[in-house]
């Protein structure tokens, strides 16, 4: 690979979801391809990208085909199996690196990295069955959280627990595989900091934004998030502190809980981050033109703020709202191009916009 990719470069991406279509539309914009890898049919980011690649992980020919038709390998999401990225690190190079996957994909190994760091998380065990669980139960009390290590996402894998005679309930919901027990965190908001570090070591975080969710799911993130000065300041310091320990390269998502202690760090996404699409709107450069940037060996440009920012995903019936929402002057819509609308699916977003000064 190149230091800095030069115009006609290919990026590839593994996954064709909106974050793969939004990577490939900044991509575009500096006069980089894509090139997108993807089991299922009717990819978002195959309408946007230069190449779509239809084949599922196990697919030796395809991902070796994959990788060497391009210059470098990103990822729009963390469940990429271990053996894809072997092949594909052996022909070319991934960012960001395989660390940081390693250590996202599982929630154990992810809050012993964070602790080792010295970050505060909220209290975890743990559980790979039944006696486990009521084990931690004792030690962390009700209400607690119930979560599979590996495969979760927008609330999926999760169990609360409110009171002990529902552990046999919990492990025969999880069906068993390994998990962890977290303690229920009190906390008074949700905010994410979408942090980006270059090839070169430099760092830049957006301003943090509030996020709102519901049913495990991001409903809506505003900026500026409405936070003392000093949190903001320890929210982007913690997110720089994670990207240098992981010599890492490329757009990460952290999501913090805010306590009376201070903040907890949820959870860490090795990718642009559905909290941070308000940059497309608030921002010169936002988190996927970041993102490609880094990946590209290119400087990070200015993701400084200029407005403040509602966005709001548009999920399942949602979508009805899109001729209110396209009359409006304050509002930017980003839709995702999928025909068929779903409870609880991701069709699109807004972002309402209002200009700073
Ligand atoms: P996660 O998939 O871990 O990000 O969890 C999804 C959502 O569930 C979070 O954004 C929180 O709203 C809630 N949640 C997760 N873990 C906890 C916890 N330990 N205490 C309180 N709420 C939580």
């Amino acid at each position: 690979m190149h230091d800095i990719l030069p115009a006609g470069a290919t990026i590839g991406i593994l996954g064709g979801g909106q974050l793969g279509r939004m990577l490939s539309v900044a991509a575009a914009r500096l006069g980089l391809t894509t090139h997108v890898y993807e089991p299922g049919s009717n990819a978002p980011a195959g309408e946007v990208a230069h190449a779509i690649t239809t084949a599922s992980y196990e697919d030796e020919s395809a991902l070796r085909a994959f990788a060497q038709s391009v210059d470098v390998v990103t990822y729009e999401f963390e469940n990429v199996p271990t053996s894809a990225l072997d092949l594909i690190e052996s022909l070319v190079p991934i960012r960001p690196g395989r660390e940081a996957l390693r250590i996202s994909q599982d929630r154990m190994t992810e809050k012993d990295f964070l602790t080792g760091l010295g970050l505060h998380v909220a209290p975890y065990a743990p559980v790979n069955d039944l006696v486990e669980l009521e084990a931690a139960l004792e030690m962390l009390g009700t209400p607690s959280i119930l979560k599979t290590r590996r495969f979760g996402y927008d609330g999926k894998g999760q169990v609360r627990i409110t009171a002990a005679e529902e552990a046999a309930g919990a492990i025969v919901e999880i069906a068993g595989v390994p998990a962890i027990l977290e303690g229920f965190v009190d906390f008074s908001a949700e905010i994410s900091v979408i942090a980006a570090r270059g090839a070169d070591g430099a760092v830049a975080c957006y301003d943090p934004g509030e996020n709102i969710h519901s049913e495990g799911i991001l409903r809506q993130t505003c900026v500026p998030a409405a936070l003392p000065t000093g949190l903001r300041t320890d929210a982007v310091l913690l997110a720089g502190r994670i990207l240098n320990a992981l010599d890492y390269v490329g757009v990460m998502g952290v999501e913090l809980f805010v306590t009376s202690q201070g903040l907890l760090v949820n959870e860490i996404a090795p990718r642009v981050h559905n909290s941070g699409h308000w940059t497309q709107n608030g921002c010169v450069v936002d988190q996927f033109e970041q993102h490609i940037r880094a990946v590209a060996g290119w400087p990070l440009g200015n993701g400084k703020r200029h407005a403040d920012v509602v966005m709001e995903n548009l999920i399942g019936d949602d979508m009805e709202r899109v001729p209110e929402l396209a009359a409006r002057s304050d509002a930017a819509l980003h839709l995702y191009g999928k025909t068929e609308t779903r409870p609880g699916r991701k069709m699109g977003h807004v972002n309402l916009v209002k200009p700073l000064g």
